[in-house]
């Protein structure tokens, strides 16, 4: 039997979501009128602004600013030419932190860039410019990130690495490379130590034809600047008043990526924060818990907004986090397609379908931990987490679809997908602040590194620097 005050809160949220289109303004505005948002950009700093702003107009408390330094990036040229077997130039962007180069050299086709691909061709890589596909995973599927080719290829000795997007289009595919120090945050920390290029389907298609007629080599000319800036996390909230130190924490990621406005990576899943956030300020007084509302900054460019947020939960903090309800993807598509996410949590597992059942509004719940979104700096610490994404009109693409390149455009979101999320994330949240026999619990560090061995990740987060948890 559903609780009575459940329900008026319930129909609070549904009113205020279902009948207003702030969700689409606002996207719209984040996406036209301020643009990519790149991490540690001027624009990322304007989308900062008008996100608390916002928060401040619909009623939050402690409506703030997170500052942090970081090394930023911008791109310049990015010339790229095949110039054997024969001549032809291709289009292709630098990715970001890739440094400045004038590089001529053969290629080695890695294929998928999986590690026996690269194990396989080890001999024949060193001097020579990798050719990778970008990601190859079908939904559902768990294929090698960018960063570890990219890793793989550096260790093996390559000059260059291309990575190749799997869906046609004559999409460039981008995404951050990884620096000489993952964990610093200077300029030369952050640099990439070779460059990173991204090319469309079509112009690895044509490179990987045309090595039928004898080895391709190809010339990369680039300039690009990795230098000190600053970005910042928003925060907004609503006090609990029973147990204001036990914190329910939802949120995406408001950066993208410099090509595109990152309207489904991540400004629907910031926007469904952000309008969920508007709902629950009406119910300010009303949660036992405080609901926190957080717009990640510097995502895309290594999680660096949720590194640092997540360090404040440390065992000296009064706070303690509850739940984080990561939204990276949430928003996208037409709605209706939302799924939880959870980071290798089987108790939660039949606690959110038993939600869903009870609010009458069911979503699938998947339990896998994965360390490329925002959720990881807080799974890692062992903190109950899970990542509420959309399902949307990429779904038969591969990988990211049209997340990464230029066509993450705010013509592939829509209000009602927007207000479908926001409203499951706001009512989620009105569960986790006020249900007293929640199941989810803190992991020691011990079961954290089981979690991460079991995900086959343990080894290269303990390289990174990123587990134990600093
Ligand atoms: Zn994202």
């Amino acid at each position: 039997m559903l609780d009575e005050r459940l329900r008026a809160m319930d129909r609070h949220i549904l009113g205020e979501i279902w009948t207003s289109d702030a969700a689409w303004r606002n996207l719209a505005y984040l996406c036209d009128d301020i643009g990519h948002r790149f991490a540690g950009s001027a624009s990322e700093r304007a989308g900062a602004e008008f996100l608390a702003a916002k928060m401040r107009e619909y009623g939050l408390e402690r409506v703030r600013l997170e500052e942090f330094p970081m090394a930023s990036w911008e791109r310049g040229e990015c010339h790229l030419r095949l110039t054997a077997p024969l001549e032809r130039e291709l289009s292709a962007i630098a990715m970001p932190y890739c440094p400045s180069a004038d590089i001529e050299a053969e290629v080695i086709d890695v294929g998928e860039g999986e590690l026996p691909d690269f194990e396989r061709l080890a001999d024949q890589i060193p001097g020579k410019i990798v050719l990778t596909d970008a990601e190859t995973n079908r939904p559902g599927e768990r294929k090698s990130h960018r960063t570890d080719k990219f890793a793989w290829a550096i260790e093996r000795g390559a000059v260059v690495c291309v990575f190749m997007n799997q869906n046609p289009g004559l999409l460039r595919i981008t995404g951050s490379i990884t620096g000489r120090n993952p964990q610093g945050t200077s300029p030369e920390d952050r640099e990439a130590p070779i460059p990173g290029i991204g090319i469309s389907y079509e112009a690895g298609k044509a490179i990987r034809r045309l090595a039928e007629r004898g080895t391709p080599r190809l010339r990369i000319r680039t300039t690009n600047r990795t230098f000190a800036s600053v970005s910042y996390n928003v925060i907004g909230e609503v006090r609990g008043t029973a147990y204001p130190n036990e914190v329910v924490l939802l949120g995406g990621h408001y950066d993208g990526h410099d090509v595109a406005q990152g309207a489904g990576d991540d400004g629907a899943g910031t926007i469904t924060g952000l309008e969920a956030g508007r709902a629950l300020a009406g119910l300010k007084g009303q949660l036992k818990r405080t609901v926190r509302i957080i717009c990640f900054g510097s995502e895309e460019v290594g999680l660096l907004g949720a590194w640092h947020h997540a360090a404040q939960y440390d065992a000296q903090s009064e706070e303690r986090l509850r739940f984080v309800l990561n939204l990276d993807g949430a928003g996208r598509g037409m709605g209706g397609q939302e799924q939880l996410t959870l980071s290798c949590l089987p108790e939660l597992v039949p606690y959110f379908q038993r939600l869903g059942r009870e609010m009458a509004y069911e979503f699938p719940v998947r339990d896998e931990l994965n360390s490329h979104s925002d959720h990881f700096p807080f799974a890692v610490r062992g903190i109950p987490n899970g990542t509420l994404n959309s399902r949307d009109s990429t779904a038969g693409m591969i990988g990211r679809g049209w997340g990464h390149t230029e066509a993450d455009t705010l013509d592939k979101v829509h209000l009602r997908g927007l207000q479908m999320s926001a409203i499951l994330t706001a009512r989620l949240a009105v569960r986790l602040a006020q249900d007293d026999a929640f199941p989810g619990r803190q992991r020691t560090l011990d079961e954290v590194r089981e979690q991460l061995r079991a995900a086959g990740i343990l080894e290269r987060q303990e390289r990174a620097g990123r587990f134990p948890p600093r």
